[in-house]
């Protein structure tokens, strides 16, 4: 019996689950970005792009993942303070307190965090004392959020996951971090938004699972040279990507944040392919890997 229970400890089953592969174009199909990694029953969400909590409530509809549910929503690791990956942390922090969590939110995030979510937390002080005051049966300790500036290196450690964040290069941004997620059996790496970095191929050396920004190197020939500067500066293109996850290595590529403009997941796919010999695909909203 303890074997058997040691064994599972040991097969945990690591998931990633992608809540939102989209960016700033108000894609219906893609919400913001934003991916869940699910261990042992426990939810660590990076980023929270706008619709991250319905994504996560359709990922836990009919108990098919419970750590996704509104209430189970207790940590996030923010990439960088670009809105896309942040206009849905007030969601966050709110909106499953509404739905009996009791525990504040805890936030890790690069130098600027903890300000955002201390001016969220005023921006919303009226809806939090009418519900905390006005005759509404919440609990009293569930609309806080506990925020962290974390600089690059371990930021989170518990018996399921060693979090690690690390610099990436996303354009004017001081501080834009990937994070690496180490559990029993998984290594995954999370880009976040960058140029190509080094930093990327460090990280994951060989893991598991490299989910990384994307935009179709194709289509961005059409683009104006004002937006291929700005483009080249701050995100990755399908050839830069396929260069890149050649020495990293990883076992799967799962592509997110994606620019298509115009281009369709099969050409994304297809650039990679023509410079990448590893396993890659064009990840959608609720792709689990
Ligand atoms: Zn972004
Ligand atoms: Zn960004």
């Amino acid at each position: 019996m303890i074997v058997a229970a040691l064994l599972l400890g040991v097969l945990a089953q690591t998931r990633v689950v992608m809540l939102g592969t989209g960016n700033p174009n108000a894609d219906p199909d893609r919400s913001g970005p934003a991916v869940a990694v699910v261990v042992n029953g426990s939810a660590y969400l990076v980023d929270a792009g706008p619709g991250v909590v319905r994504r996560a409530a359709l990922a836990a509809r009919d108990d098919t993942i419970p750590a996704l549910t509104p209430p189970n929503l207790k940590r996030v690791f923010i990439t960088h303070l670009h809105s896309d990956h942040t206009t849905g942390l007030p969601d966050l922090i709110l909106a499953p307190w509404t739905l009996e969590r009791t525990v504040p939110l805890e936030v890790y995030g690069p130098p600027g965090t903890k300000r955002m979510v201390d001016l969220l937390e005023q921006a919303y002080s009226a809806d939090i004392a009418i519900r905390l005051h006005g005759g509404e049966p919440a609990n009293k300790t569930g609309y806080a959020a506990n925020a962290h500036d974390v600089n690059a290196g371990v930021v989170y450690k518990d018996s399921n996951v060693t979090v690690t964040a690390f610099g990436v290069s996303h354009g004017k941004w001081e501080h834009a971090y990937g994070y690496v997620f180490k559990t029993a059996d998984k290594k995954i790496v999370i880009s976040g938004d960058t140029h190509p970095d080094e930093s990327i191929v460090t990280a994951c050396d060989g893991c598991d699972l490299l989910v990384h920004e994307v935009y179709s190197a194709e289509k961005f020939k059409l683009r104006t040279p004002a937006w291929r500067t700005y483009h080249a500066a701050y995100h990755t293109s399908t050839y830069e990507l396929a260069a890149l996850a050649t020495r990293a290595r990883p076992k799967l590529l799962v592509m997110y944040h994606q620019l298509y403009w115009g281009d369709s997941d099969a050409g994304l796919v297809a650039q990679v392919k023509s410079r990448y010999a590893g396993a890659v695909v064009s990840g959608r909203d609720l792709g689990v890997y």
